[in-house]
């Protein structure tokens, strides 16, 4: 099973993540592990992005792409992954698009965490204030400022990726509020359900498949029209000629 668990920083992604691995024996492929791997091992990698994570901006594409192409290629991902924080925009969902589309394998789901955003906020504000009276140490990007720059970030680069994987028909969207159990339930009853249907583009661009229009009813007609069909069927019963037209030019069945 190959899942992308999709959802602003905060939504509980990596908690969830960690159950779905157990579950199912997938492996985590988190790109803020990596990277925050490689800023503590100071690679050149690690070098370029230590200011953008601390700053909660997003770190540049084509590295981040380089780093999961090659990371899928281990052997522990080749049963299945889930990808924790990638892809972040649109063309790094098209990169891995391309990335899967060469290996001849597919996206099982992406699944939404959808969360409010205040509530985010709060969040993080009391697990800051916990951590630093338990006296454990701090990421350098766990704070709220920072995560303001980081919902902020989410909001303008990711969210659109929800209509991009919405449109592929992959899309599984669960509440990301509620307690980390029931959020788990629904993520695997969202797993064995159908996606989440397509919504109708913005912007009056809206698809609009042509209905067949409907033939004219006596219930349609006005009572006048109704009343005219009604007698040309008791004219043409009389008759024993069904099929005779009536003023309103129905048809009139016996
Ligand atoms: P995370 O642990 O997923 O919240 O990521 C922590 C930080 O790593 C983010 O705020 C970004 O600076 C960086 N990062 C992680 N994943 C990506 C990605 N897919 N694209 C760009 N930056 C990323």
């Amino acid at each position: 099973m190959r899942l992308i668990l999709l959802g602003p920083p905060g939504a509980g992604k990596g908690t969830q993540a960690l159950r779905l691995v157990a579950k199912y024996g997938l492996v985590q492929l988190s790109t803020g592990d990596m990277l925050r791997a490689a800023v503590k091992a100071a690679t050149p990698v690690g070098r370029k992005v230590k200011d953008i994570m601390e700053r909660g901006g997003l770190c540049p594409d084509d590295i981040v792409v380089s780093i999961v192409a090659e990371r899928i290629e281990q052997p522990d991902a080749r049963k299945g992954f889930i990808l924790d924080g990638f892809p972040r925009t649109v063309p790094q969902a098209k990169a891995l698009d391309r990335m899967l589309k060469e290996r001849g394998i597919a996206l099982d789901a992406v699944i939404e965490l959808r969360v409010d955003e205040d509530a985010l906020l709060r969040r993080i504000e009391n697990r800051v204030a916990e951590m630093k009276a338990r006296g454990e140490p701090l990421r350098p990007d766990d704070n709220a400022d920072v995560l303001r720059q980081r919902l902020e970030a989410y909001r303008k680069l990711t969210a659109p990726l929800v209509a991009y994987y919405r449109k592929k028909n992959v899309l599984r969207t669960v509440n990301g509020m509620a307690p980390i159990p029931e959020v788990t339930a629904a993520i695997d009853k969202a797993l064995s359900a159908e996606p989440s249907a397509p919504k109708p583009a913005r912007n009056g661009a809206r698809k609009v498949t042509a209905k067949p229009r409907k033939p004219k009813t006596a219930s349609r007609l006005g009572k006048k029209s109704a009343k005219r069909a009604s007698s040309a069927r008791k004219t043409a019963a009389a008759h024993k000629s069904p099929g005779r037209k009536s003023k309103s030019g129905e048809t009139a069945r016996p």
